[in-house]
Order: structure tokens, then C-alpha cells, then sequence
């Protein structure tokens, strides 16, 4: 595929600040990617030449026990040695080793499956952002089980954590909550998610706060759309073959934990790359909570939200605040990973 769009994750920051185990000096990063289909094997019959196509991040091959399941993020063919995590473009040696789209070209394997023809009406921006951005937001929501007026918090307002309140309100929310540290994007959450706000560094305990707001109960479900955060300096470990895997911490997965009502659901669709062992596990099962989690199986939830953007109910590409030549991608990171000049979500633009 010759890429047309590709833009920087937040999960790509897992990687840069070498949170993820077996990230490979030499490896190309970008698992959110459009394109044009330049060449295809024997065994495509799906695609043709020319197709202007956007990709799931996740690399599926759409027929074992997972894939029958819809649960393509979780693929057991496309990344046989690893127990735990399935394939995703551009995403260390730990998710299959595949290279990926923050690139002029990228290799589709599995083309049968991923790629979907972007259907003629929607803008190429919105289809970059339902590689994963969207769909992750609202497999977030959708994990929270929310009830006709549930009260919802997100912590993170990231892409991710945006797309995942925009999507609690289409879910039937009564009340939605997002809480971050970065005023630009609380402010920005508040207009297009048209949510309440709270700056955690407002906030001396979270869980209080939460329960203050909700009449004592707390929130009946808790999003956690941060995932692991880095602590120590990062680049520096780029040395050698492998990067070396950084400390990290879970502060949002503990708030999400304690900030939720007895019996309610906490939905983590934060990445974390090390193993915490001080999550509060006592206190989830005290509480009776339903925790879910999971890679989002972006394939899963195209129609219903190529709808919704039709239908004029989202409009992801409002989210876009920079756009930059592939050439500039090292600044493009530092400026997303700084969250610097009010940035939000970056497409990289490659040469051709
Ligand atoms: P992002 O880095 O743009 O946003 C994360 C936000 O969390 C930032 O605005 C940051 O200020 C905020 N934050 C940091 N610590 C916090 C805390 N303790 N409480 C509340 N907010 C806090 O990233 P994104 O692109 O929005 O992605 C969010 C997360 O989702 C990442 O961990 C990413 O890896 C993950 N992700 C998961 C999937 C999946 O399929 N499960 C897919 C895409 C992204
Ligand atoms: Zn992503």
C-alpha cells in the first residue's frame, strides 16, 4: 500500500518512552494508517489496484476460534509465539514484529481480511481515525455496559478518552465525566463531548472527588483511557537492539478502581505494556466490580460507526489539530508526547 495518511497513538507514546517490552531499534512504528493499494498477492481477491483503503490496526486472520468470535484483536494465527497479545501494525516484537505505517509504503498481510474499501463519502480524515482512535473509544464505552442514565467518567482525554465520551452519550448516559491534567484538552472534551470536566491536578483524592459528585455512590462506570504512564527519562534507553523496557505506573486504573460504585464496571482500554503489581485488586473484589478489557477489534465496529458519522451523529476528524510531512515525524512525537502547541491528534503526510 502506498500510505496516504498515517497518525501518531497514543500507544505509539508506549513505545517511544520504551514502556513496551521487545521494541526493536530499526522497526517502523504506525498501526493507524490509510492508503492506496499499489500491489497485491495471489492470494487478495478482495482488493484490486487503486482501492483507497483504510486498515484496522490490529493484523487478523479472520477465521480462528478468536476471529469467529469478532474478537480480532485477540487473533490467535497472526502472532502464534506470543500467548497474550495479538498482531497490530508497527507495534514491537511483543505484537508480531510487523512493520508499520508511519511509512511511504506498508505491507498488508492478511489483505483479505483488514483493509476496508473507505467508502466514497466519508473524508479520508475521518477514515485514518477509524483505524483505531474511534473504534477504541467506543469498544471503551461499549465494554462499560452503560445503562440509560448511568453517570460515566473517562480518565484521559486523549483521542481515545474523547471518542470514549462521545460515545457514552450514544450509549444512553445520563451524566459524562472526563478528568485529565491538560487544560487544552479538557476544555476541547468539554465542547465536543459536551461533558463535565475535572483537572486532576484540581483534585487531592480522586475517589472523594468522584464520590462528592455522584451523591456519595460514585460513577456506576469508570473508563480508563490513559493506561500506563511513563516515569523516568525514556529516550535515552535507545541503545543497541532493544530498547529497554522503562518503569511505568497505573494511577488512572487505580482511580478508575476507587472512583467506581459497589457493583459497577470499570473498562480499561488504557495499554500497559510492564506488569503492576499494586493494581487494587481488593478492592475491586470488595466492591463487586466487572472489570473489562481488551485490544479494540476494530473491524467489529466499522458499519455502526461509518453510520454514525453518515448520519452526521460524530465527526472524528474534528479532533485532528495537526498535520505534518512524514519528514517532520521526530517533531511531530515530541510535540504530541510534550502535549505542546494545544495538540490532539497528528497525521503524518508522506511525500508523494
Ligand atoms: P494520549 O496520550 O493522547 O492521551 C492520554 C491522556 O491521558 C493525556 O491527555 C494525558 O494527559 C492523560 N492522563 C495521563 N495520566 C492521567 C491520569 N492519571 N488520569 C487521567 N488522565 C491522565 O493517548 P490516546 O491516543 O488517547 O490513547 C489513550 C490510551 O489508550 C493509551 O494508553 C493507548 O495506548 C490506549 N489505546 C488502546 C487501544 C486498545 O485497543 N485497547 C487502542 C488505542 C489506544
Ligand atoms: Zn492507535
Amino acid at each position: 500500500m502506498r500510505v496516504t495518511r498515517s497518525c501518531i497513538c497514543g500507544s505509539d507514546l508506549h513505545l517511544y518512552h520504551g514502556l513496551m517490552p521487545d521494541t526493536r531499534v530499526g522497526s517502523t512504528f504506525g498501526h493507524e494508517f490509510t492508503g492506496t493499494v499499489e500491489e497485491i498477492g495471489p492470494g487478495v481477491q478482495s482488493l484490486k489496484v487503486g482501492d483507497q483503503v483504510l486498515v484496522p490496526f490490529n493484523i487478523f486472520c479472520g477465521a480462528c476460534f478468536f476471529c469467529e468470535r469478532e474478537l480480532y484483536g485477540n487473533c490467535h494465527n497472526t502472532n502464534p509465539e506470543a500467548s497474550a497479545v495479538g498482531a497490530i501494525y508497527g507495534y514491537s516484537h511483543t505484537a508480531g514484529g510487523y512493520d508499520g505505517g508511519q511509512a511511504e509504503f506498508v505491507r498488508v498481510p492478511m489483505a483479505d481480511v483488514g483493509p476496508t474499501v473507505i467508502p466514497p463519502d466519508i473524508h479520508g480524515d475521518d477514515a485514518v481515525l477509524l483505524t483505531d482512535a474511534l473504534p477504541t473509544g467506543y469498544q471503551a464505552a461499549e465494554m462499560g455496559d452503560i445503562q440509560e442514565g448511568d453517570t460515566v467518567v473517562v480518565f484521559g482525554a486523549g483521542p481515545v478518552g474523547i471518542f470514549a465520551a462521545k460515545s457514552a452519550w450514544l450509549m444512553g448516559a445520563g451524566r459524562v465525566i472526563v478528568v485529565d491534567h491538560v487544560d487544552y484538552r479538557l476544555e476541547f472534551a468539554r465542547r465536543y463531548a459536551q461533558c463535565e470536566v475535572v483537572n486532576f491536578k484540581d483534585v487531592p483524592d480522586m475517589a472523594l472527588h468522584i464520590k462528592k459528585m455522584t451523591d456519595w455512590l460514585g460513577a456506576d462506570v469508570c473508563i480508563d483511557a490513559v493506561g500506563c504512564e511513563a516515569s523516568g527519562s525514556a529516550m535515552q534507553s535507545l541503545a543497541g537492539r532493544y530498547m529497554m523496557v522503562q518503569a511505568g505506573s497505573a494511577t488512572a486504573l487505580h482511580w478508575a478502581i476507587n472512583s467506581v460504585r459497589k457493583g459497577g464496571n470499570v473498562s480499561i482500554v488504557g495499554v500497559y505494556g510492564p506488569t503492576f503489581n499494586a493494581v487494587p485488586i481488593g478492592n475491586a473484589l470488595n466492591k463487586g466490580l466487572t472489570l473489562r478489557m481488551n485490544q479494540a477489534s476494530v473491524k467489529r465496529h466499522l458499519p455502526r460507526l461509518i453510520e454514525h458519522i453518515q448520519a452526521g451523529r460524530i465527526d472524528p476528524k474534528a479532533i485532528i489539530t495537526h498535520r505534518v510531512p512524514l519528514e517532520e515525524v521526530a517533531d511531530a512525537y515530541h510535540i504530541f508526547s510534550s502535549k505542546l502547541d494545544d495538540c490532539i491528534k497528528t497525521i503524518l503526510i508522506p511525500p508523494h
